[in-house]
């Protein structure tokens, strides 16, 4: 454990002020019927606080061992779902407060179980349900779990236990009763016994604080990465902790605190913020109910200092959406013929790209349904971009899944991208639409630029047809406002270039100064290598020029330009450009100004591009 950067900590000051200010009360009375508990320090007082990402706040006697008891009640039955189901703990113990001590010898009036596993009849019960074949491996598997949510191999003080094994006829009444009922099916004094284990593990508050943050984490131990219960039975523990941690003061206990809590008779008691914190505090005089009672006030003033009661949450969810826009605000990086631009500054309102952020669950997610359902006009295109999502639950995935699978049926083409970080969106979307060809579609390209570039070819279909092949050059960038004699005079200066796919037309860093108007097919420009760990910086297509700022200012290629498909190109050379400037001055004249505003348009590009990224953010 590692908290050298709580040392000018707020936070840290603050559990210290509350270590000081409680160290005082002596109230309360060290559980002594377990003989070897009356032998713990009356003023060992420590406090935890761990975080969902594993840093440990500490304060106090933070690192004194001391037996877990009760609060091994929670982690049990977690295990015990685990290898059972709900179903089958349901049927065997309930998860209703009791009201009475946690000692009382009680069962359910009709169904004869235990009313919830919190009180020792359900946790004998629960530790009954571990599947072993043996006491030995039992125990085995429930020390090995402890330890997972700890992150640390924690053992039994054999002195408690034996202590309590030699006094605990209660807690074997309760063994043979629940045998009586069927509840055990086992010999029930190898169940107990295995249960007095248990109770008899040596924790720290440390250790506590970090199982909390375990179950405020889904289950994952924060430090080690190491899951300790399956995600979906963590909310039934801490349910059961909620209704039943703390005894008979459970009801006072989540009004006042609000969070949910276990206590145990060494003195110790864990509280989980789901989602945030893990709490752990020791200090082992108990009020009458079996209570610590500075740990009471400690997690009381804790969470009205830092308004951590669960029922009024601080926050709202956020909207998850983080920028919208369409390809008639910003457009690929594909640079297109003029026709073809106008053509997307026309309808390219029909496609949409939303980024969206941070974690996507169900109220996050909802806001962003809605706002792709309500678009105005039949989206023909939707980029639902996940560069910026933090996380992703199961019905965020769902609900997206379905929302991709309806604009599908309804002609749209939909596309989730920047999704390698989150794997967990796939595999949802995969198993939820069951249609492998519809997935596959779904996250085919890797980038928002790949996916907008495809959602604008299918756009344009027609109008892009025209401008695919041929070589009309009257229609191009550089020849507007060429007269006929000119433009012949012009199309004389070229030559022709045939590129295979693949083949690099200008390599980065080299001196050369043509000028390639590009003919047929598509070209892509590459920085760093060519393809593989290079970077698509962008593509041209028919109608528009590449390389004009070598052929401008001689200076070496800033960039691989790469053949992608069949490509033709028509060649300017630099000198036969420089030449132009004697014979038809008028004509170079021009030429030079279609070139530059050609620069000028990718350009503006540019800053509509930041303008875009930049400020519209919502
Ligand atoms: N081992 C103790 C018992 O069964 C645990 C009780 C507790 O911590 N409340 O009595």
């Amino acid at each position: 454990m590692d908290n050298a950067g709580s040392r000018f900590s707020p936070i840290q000051a603050f559990l210290e002020f509350l270590h000081a200010k409680y160290a005082p009360l002596r109230e309360g009375e060290v559980a002594t019927y377990i003989p070897e508990l009356a032998t713990a320090d009356p003023e060992a007082f420590g406090i935890c606080v761990a975080t969902t990402d594993g840093f440990v706040y500490e304060v106090g006697a933070s690192r004194q061992e001391f037996t877990i008891q009760s609060i091994s009640k929670p982690f049990v039955y977690g295990l015990a779902l685990d290898d059972n189901g709900p179903e089958w703990m349901m049927a065997k113990v309930g998860v209703e407060p009791s009201g009475d001590a946690f000692n009382a010898i009680s069962l359910h009036k009709v169904t004869g179980c235990p009313l919830n596993p919190m009180i020792n009849t359900g946790a004998i019960a629960t530790t009954g349900q571990i599947a072993a074949d043996t006491p030995q491996q039992r125990l085995e598997r429930i020390l090995q779990m402890f330890s997972l949510y700890a992150g640390r191999r924690l053992r039994i003080d054999q002195d408690v236990y034996l202590s309590e094994s030699r006094t605990g006829h209660r807690n074997r009444a309760i063994g043979h009763l629940l045998r009586n009922f069927d509840v055990l099916t086992d010999e029930p004094n190898a169940t107990v016994d295995t249960y007095f284990q248990q109770c008899a593990i040596a924790v720290t508050c440390g250790d506590l604080a970090l199982m909390g943050a375990t179950l405020a984490n889904q289950g994952i131990n924060p430090l080690t990465g190491v899951r300790a219960i399956r995600e979906d039975h963590v909310e039934n523990v801490l349910s059961v902790m909620a209704s039943c941690g703390m005894y008979d003061f459970s009801g006072g206990w989540i009004y006042n605190v609000g969070m949910p809590a276990k206590s145990g008779v060494a003195g110790g008691v864990l509280a989980v913020l789901p989602g945030q914190l893990g709490i752990g505090v020791y200090s082992p005089r108990l009020d009458t109910q079996g209570n610590s009672v500075r740990a009471l006030k400690v997690c009381e003033e804790l969470s009205r200092a830092w308004e951590l009661h669960q029922f009024n949450p601080p926050y709202c969810p956020q909207n998850s959406r983080r920028l919208t826009y369409t390809s008639a605000q910003r457009t690929s990086s594909r640079t297109r013929h003029p026709a073809e631009r106008e053509h997307l500054r026309a309808s390219g309102h029909l496609i949409h790209v939303v980024e969206m952020q941070s974690n996507l669950a169900f109220s996050t997610t909802e806001p962003i349904i809605r706002d792709v359902i309500g678009s105005a006009e039949k989206p023909r295109g939707m980029i639902l971009d996940c560069h910026h999502v933090t996380s992703i639950n199961r019905v965020a995935a769902r609900l997206l899944a379905d929302l991709a699978r309806d604009l599908k049926s309804r002609k749209c083409d939909v596309y989730f991208t920047h999704t390698s970080r989150l794997p967990m969106l796939k595999a949802q979307v995969a198993t939820h639409l069951a249609d492998s060809d519809l997935c596959a579609e779904l996250f085919r390209y890797h980038s928002t630029d790949a996916a907008l570039e495809q959602c604008e070819d299918l756009l344009l279909g027609e109008a892009r047809a025209q401008h695919t092949s041929g070589k009309n050059l009257r229609e191009f960038e550089i020849t507007a406002g060429l007269t006929e004699e000119e433009l012949a005079v012009f199309a004389s200066l070229l030559t022709d270039r045939h590129y295979a796919s693949g083949e690099v037309i200008i390599r980065l860093g080299t001196e050369s100064t043509n000028l390639f108007l590009i003919t047929k097919g598509v070209v892509g420009v590459w920085l760093g290598a060519v393809t593989g760990e290079g970077r698509r910086m962008g593509s041209f297509s028919v109608g528009t020029m590449v390389g004009e700022m070598a052929f401008l200012d001689g200076e070496k290629r800033s960039a691989n330009v790469v053949a992608e498909g069949d490509v033709e190109c028509a060649v300017l050379e630099i000198a036969t450009f420089l030449a132009l400037q004697q014979s038809h001055p008028t004509l170079h004249t021009k030429i030079l100004r279609n070139i530059g505003i050609s620069l000028a348009t990718k350009l503006r590009k540019l800053n509509q591009d930041v303008t875009i990224l930049s400020a519209q953010r919502d």
